[in-house]
């Protein structure tokens, strides 16, 4: 047990609660399939889903060490860099964001929100940013001892820890787990933490993403061998952040029938890939599926 720093329990116990919701649809019904979403989009409306599970032990870490300034990397539509901010500004702790890209004359909703809670915006070529992500879990170079390193989307071994909390939550036992994947961190905390019995499959939401495949064993220790899990690479839609009528559709259609929002961005991928799968005849009768939905809304608005 890590004991947590109080500025960071204080924030925890400003969360909402993650449920887990059944999905009642008669395409499961008729092969007698449960589904299950985990709510994490419930958690916070900005510190959301994944993100907040990411930045937990991080930011725990941060603060135990007496630092005052978290510093991190993003895109100018970071989910990551967004919770970032505002989790920096709950504790008060200055944040300070390497953004790719030329800065922009108008800044997006995402940016705005960033600078308003006080992120210092450094942008950076695409090529500088390439080389920021050198830095995983070591420090990068140039930083004060009172400045804090997070990797890009929060992908350190620290992270794993908060993910792993989300399965020791599960009040049912399941055999499959189902997560959207960027850098892989999110599916690999799952892996570490999921019972042996279940397989947990992550989607990935870019194109090309045999890469990551690799930065998820790395996540994973070293000293055990996990094989229960896969990557999905045919559900990224054109690439990342990219998305069709039939993608937007599945997203409306899905709101319509369960009241749940997803966005295009990653869960609409990984819940169009697990009704695609359910289609295709890929579960067992009676089996039981859990769907990560790591919440990630505020990426979606324009
Ligand atoms: C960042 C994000 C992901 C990706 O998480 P990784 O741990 O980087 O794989 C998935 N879903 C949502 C909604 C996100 O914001």
């Amino acid at each position: 047990m890590t004991l947590l720093h109080p500025r960071l329990r204080a924030l925890e116990n400003s969360l909402g609660v993650s449920t887990l919701s059944p999905i009642i649809d008669p395409k499961l019904s008729d092969l007698r399939i449960r589904l299950w979403l985990k709510r994490d989009d419930l958690l916070h409306p900005i510190i959301s889903g994944n993100k907040w599970r990411k930045l937990k032990y991080p930011l725990n870490d941060a603060l135990v060490k007496g630092a005052d300034t978290l510093v991190s990397m993003g895109g100018a539509y970071s989910n990551h860099l967004h919770a970032l901010a505002f989790a920096g500004k709950s504790l008060g702790l200055q944040t300070i964001g390497y953004v790719r890209g030329e800065q922009p004359k108008i800044f997006n909703r995402t940016l705005q929100d960033l600078s308003q809670w006080g992120m210092e915006l450094r942008f950076v070529s695409r090529g500088d940013y390439r080389m920021l992500r050198a830095y995983k879990d070591s420090d990068m170079a140039d930083l004060s001892s009172n400045q804090y390193w997070l990797p890009e989307g929060g992908a350190s071994a620290l992270a794993l820890k908060g993910v792993s909390e989300i399965v020791a939550e599960m009040p049912i036992d399941f055999e499959h787990l189902f997560v959207a994947c960027g850098t892989g961190t999110t599916l690999a905390g799952l892996i570490a933490a999921a019972p042996v019995h279940c397989r947990v499959t992550g989607v990935a939401a870019l194109k090309g993403a045999g890469f990551l495949n690799r930065e998820v064993k790395q996540l994973l220790s070293q000293n055990q061998i996990y094989t229960n899990w896969q990557i999905i690479q045919d559900y990224h839609f054109g690439g990342f952040a990219k998305s069709t009528a039939d993608l937007e559709q599945f997203v409306r259609q899905f709101y319509a029938s369960h009241s749940i929002t997803l966005e295009p961005v990653y869960t609409g991928k990984l819940l169009y890939a697990v009704f695609d799968l359910l289609q295709k005849g890929y579960f067992k009768t009676g089996q039981r599926i859990v769907v990560l939905h790591t919440g990630g809304l505020q990426g979606a608005r324009h």
